[in-house]
């Protein structure tokens, strides 16, 4: 579905006050009309200035941001919307530490509002199955010397990355931090990001064998100098990945990357449609479950 384009100026317009983006939020939460979720009564009342809502029946009240992303936040939503605006239309990503001067929250406030929605930058792509012709690669990330695999390894993390390949270039991309790589972790990540009965292109290494269990595995073993020929797509994505990670998050501990590699995919499979980002991330938040943070490192 196409989305409109719309403008930093525009936005505030739309989405200038706590009621605006309230009503927003309460559209995509019961797109057919308010529905009490205790008795399902659909007539009800807006107490004060809290967008709580009481059910005229059975007098239950309900918050507009309950069993939502925003779930008991005390930000106002017209700062997450902000948010979403600034980091869906800042090409290289917002850091925490500059969110948090843009919008006046704290530094763990931004970090955990980034956190939530880049959850839900990941659940969109997550629907998404790869297909036909898919170079697939593993990556190491992080850590003091250059390097990729074996010795030379240590302190980094492996990351597996699979991208479809298309006449025009890259289709759809997937990436996940993995504990090692290994016939298992890269069995589950096929399962989970690729369409059975792909056609999927490596380089030999030992653990991607496992390829063959459920595709066609099209391998062939490349000395580095060649690798961009057999796998163009694959290397040229690991490139730009790796200068998004420098370029905003200069060097990234191992704990964050799966949350950083989510916002790289999601801009990423969506590169054709940039100036429809804003909205496109507003509309994945809005629709999102709660997503509860354990810690914060
Ligand atoms: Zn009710």
């Amino acid at each position: 579905m196409k989305m409109p384009v719309i403008s930093l100026v525009e936005w505030q317009k739309r989405f200038g006050t706590e009621k605006a983006c309230a009503n927003e939020l309460a559209k995509v939460r019961w797109p057919h009309g308010f529905q009490c979720p205790a008795c399902g009564s659909q007539k009800y009342s807006i107490i004060g200035t809290r967008k709580l809502y009481q059910c005229s029946e059975c007098r239950h009240q309900v918050s507009v941001k309950a069993d939502t992303l925003f779930h008991a936040t005390k930000i106002p939503l017209v700062k997450w919307f902000w948010a979403i605006y600034l980091m869906a239309s800042d090409k290289g990503g917002i850091s925490s530490l500059r969110l948090s001067k843009h919008i006046g929250v704290s530094w763990i406030s931004a970090r955990s509002m980034l956190k939530k929605i880049r959850t839900a930058m990941a659940h969109r792509d997550s629907i998404y199955r790869l297909d036909k012709l898919i170079e697939f690669d593993d990556t190491y990330v992080g850590g003091k010397r250059a390097g990729k695999r074996g010795r030379g390894a240590e302190g980094k993390t492996p990351v597996l990355v699979a991208v479809e390949t298309r006449e025009k270039g890259a289709g759809f991309v997937a990436m996940e931090v993995v504990t090692t790589i290994s016939k298992e972790t890269v069995k589950s990540f096929l399962a989970f990001h690729l369409k059975p009965g792909q056609n999927v292109r490596t380089d030999a290494l030992p653990a991607l064998n496992v390829v063959a269990q459920d595709h066609v595995h099209e391998k062939k073993v490349t000395p580095p100098e060649k690798a961009g020929e057999w796998l163009p797509l694959v290397h040229i994505i690991i490139g730009n990945m790796k200068t998004f990670l420098n370029g905003t998050f200069h060097g990234v501990s191992s704990n964050y990357l799966q949350e950083y590699l989510d916002e790289f995919c999601y801009r990423f499979n969506r590169r054709f449609w940039e100036p429809e980002l804003p909205l496109r991330l507003l509309n994945a938040c809005l629709a999102h479950v709660p997503v509860k943070i354990a810690e914060f490192h």
